[in-house]
Parts: C-alpha cells; sequence; structure tokens
C-alpha cells in the first residue's frame, strides 16, 4: 500500500537557483529522451538507455543517476501515452522524478537529500504532524514539485512494511462458488444468493441496454457499470477482510487455482460466476491485506476438489447433489462446498507436508452450521 506525504522545503540560500537549473535541464533531458523513443520507436528503458544515456550527461550535464531517471521516466511516459493513444508526452519543468539512487529521504529526521547538476543538495523539510504515525513506513521514491506559488514541495510516496507470514498460524482452505460465494473448511459460509441474483439482474439489464443501443442507453449503461463495479468491490472488500482476520498473523488461506479453469472441466455453475464474478479482484485484495497483516494466500490445483469425499477421499460419481455431499463409500453427509473447502485445504496441507489441523466433521452429521455474514 502506497501514501503520499506532501512535504514543504525549507530553502537555503543559493538552493533555488540549483533546483531550478536542475529542473529546466532535467525537462530538457526528458524531451529530448521523448524525441530519441519515437525516433528509435523504442520503449523499452534499457535498450533505449544505450541511445541516450551519453547524450543526456554531454548536452544536459546531469550526472550518471539523473541521466539514468531521465530516460528511464521519459520511457515510461512514452509507453503510456502510446498505451492511451495520447500525444507526445512534453516536460515543463515543473517537476523532477527521483528514485532511491537519486535521493536520500529521512522522515524521522526531516531531511532530504537529493541529486542535483551541482552534487548532492541537503535540505530540511516540513513535514506535516500527522505523517508521524508512518514514520515507519518506508520511502519508495519522490517528485520534486514546483509549485504555482513558487514554492518547492517533495511529495514522498512511501510504503507500509509488508509483514510476511511464516505460515504456522491458521491454514484455512477457501471454496469459491455460486450458492456461497466463499465457503471456508471452518464452516464459514458467505451466502452467495443476494449477490448471485443482483449480479444476474445487472448482467441482464446490461444485454438489454446494449441491444438498445441509443444514447441514453449508452449513458445509463456506462452509469449502471459504475454501480456494478462498486457493490463487487465492497463485497471483495468485505469477503477479504473477513478471511484475513479470521487467519491472522502468519495464518496461510488456500485457495484453488483459477488460471485456465474453464480449459480443465470444472463445475458449471461456477464457470458463470469466474467468468462474471471479479475474483481476480479477490485474489489481489487478499493479496495485498495479506501483506499488510502476515497472512499468506497460496493456490493448490482445482482438479476435483468437489468431487471427491474430504473424509476417505472416494470419487464416485454423483456424490454432490446441489448443496449435499452424500459420500458413496463411507456415507457421510456434508455441505457440498465446505467438503470442497476441506479437499482445497488437505490438497494445501498435503503437498506442503503439514498435518492438517482441521478438524473433520464427525461421520454422519448432516447439517454442519451455517455461518452468514451481513454485507
Ligand atoms: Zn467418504
Amino acid at each position: 500500500m502506497l501514501k503520499t506525504i506532501p512535504t514543504a522545503i525549507e530553502e537555503l540560500p543559493g538552493q533555488r537557483a540549483m533546483l531550478d537549473d536542475t529542473l529546466s535541464s532535467m525537462s530538457d533531458a526528458m524531451n529530448f529522451a521523448v524525441s530519441s523513443c519515437y525516433e528509435h520507436e523504442e520503449t523499452n528503458a534499457f535498450r533505449m538507455h544505450h541511445f541516450n544515456y551519453s547524450a543526456l550527461r554531454r548536452k544536459f550535464s546531469l550526472p550518471a543517476q539523473l541521466a539514468v531517471v531521465a530516460n528511464k521516466y521519459a520511457c515510461s511516459s512514452v509507453k503510456e501515452a502510446i498505451k492511451r493513444k495520447a500525444p507526445r508526452p512534453k516536460f515543463s519543468g515543473k517537476s523532477i522524478h527521483y528514485d532511491a539512487r537519486s535521493s536520500k529521504i529521512d522522515l524521522v529526521k526531516k531531511t532530504a537529500s537529493l541529486l542535483t547538476k551541482n552534487g548532492r543538495l541537503k535540505m530540511k523539510l516540513n513535514v506535516p504532524e500527522y505523517f508521524r504515525k508512518f514514520s515507519d513506513w518506508k520511502v519508495k521514491e519522490s517528485n520534486l514539485v514546483k509549485c504555482r506559488d513558487g514554492k518547492f514541495r517533495l511529495m514522498i510516496a512511501i510504503e507500509r512494511p509488508t509483514i510476511k507470514s511464516n505460515g504456522t498460524g491458521k491454514v484455512i482452505g477457501v471454496d469459491r462458488g455460486i450458492n456461497n460465494i466463499i465457503a471456508t473448511s471452518e464452516g464459514w459460509l458467505y451466502e452467495g444468493h443476494d449477490v448471485f441474483s443482483r449480479k444476474q439482474r445487472y448482467v441482464l439489464l446490461r444485454a438489454g441496454l446494449q441491444s438498445k443501443g441509443t444514447r441514453s442507453a449508452k449513458r445509463h449503461l456506462v452509469r449502471m457499470r459504475g454501480r456494478e463495479k462498486r457493490f463487487m468491490r465492497d463485497v471483495n472488500h468485505c469477503i477479504s477482510r473477513a478471511l484475513i482476520s479470521t487467519a491472522g498473523l502468519n495464518g496461510v488461506l488456500v485457495l484453488e487455482n483459477l488460471k485456465g479453469i474453464r480449459a480443465a472441466r470444472h463445475r458449471h455453475e461456477q464457470n458463470w460466476l469466474f467468468s462474471n464474478w471479479a475474483f481476480y479482484q479477490l485474489e489481489s485484495f487478499l493479496a495485498y491485506k495479506g501483506e499488510e497483516t502476515g497472512v499468506a494466500v497460496k493456490f493448490v490445483p482445482a482438479r476435483d476438489t468437489s468431487r471427491a469425499c474430504s473424509i476417505c477421499g472416494s470419487l464416485k460419481r454423483g456424490q454432490r447433489q446441489g448443496s449435499v455431499f452424500k459420500c458413496k463409500t463411507c456415507g457421510v453427509i456434508l455441505h457440498a462446498d465446505l467438503n470442497a473447502a476441506k479437499n482445497i485445504l488437505h490438497r494445501y496441507t498435503s503437498i506442503s507436508g503439514l498435518q492438517s489441523i482441521c478438524p473433520l466433521l464427525p461421520t454422519g452429521s448432516s447439517k454442519p452450521t451455517f455461518l452468514t455474514v451481513s454485507n
């Protein structure tokens, strides 16, 4: 997770001229590098480095590290402009991008040392008081900006330190489906009925509007897309928060690997959902929230997780009927999604050589406890 701290620079006499000079040379250098990108039809910073580096140093008298930054930054903005079909980027000397090598920033001491044409410049920063609570965050990069009022500000991007799960905590298998968007090996179900019917309504409405094709239909479509996106986002935030906090520090969430899921014959009902529900968004939410709280997210192959009995491993046909799983070998009756979640957990523990810590349901128990969370 990134945050930006705006800080004001307390200039010392003489520093302004040096900053101004560096700012204008850097923008000239970046404009030169941009032209060079178009000329060579290349946006790869590494390849462009060969064409640009010595020219940037010689023509604009830049120190080595700033020449590298100018080339890199120009390449990425050209790449972005081409992607967005935007006109050629032009730099006007309002800001310089600093990476970790061309700058050294200490938010606790409130100092910055920035590379300029005349060497490193040490300056004092005015850091807003409320950023004290982020003092353990890591400085990623920064932008030196000359604002409209003529003052220099340093916008510092900081990153929350990540916590790596050592995997010794709770391990939870997570099944994703349609009746229950989420079922965990611990018996937690996130009921999908409301979400599913709302999602289906959106899909139907969208199809109707698309076939209409009028201008007002198009406007309506755009508004609805926004609503639909926010709705899915909310649900995904809600689910990921609940899962992460259940797993806790050093926990592991085990999911099925959805890559190529449609190619590998999967549960019919899930195919619809996988192509219509933002499962990748849920995965990315889990990944970043996990990094902040020390929960690992692991994937196992999806094959047979809904067909197999989680007690005895039997793979006989027709054991799953709707939301009920009846084992034809050992006779156990389980909630189908919870059975799948347990299989996902077992698969992970057997792959990673851990002993399954999930207590198995006693044979014959027909109704596991249902737990739903409201949105
Ligand atoms: Zn069985």
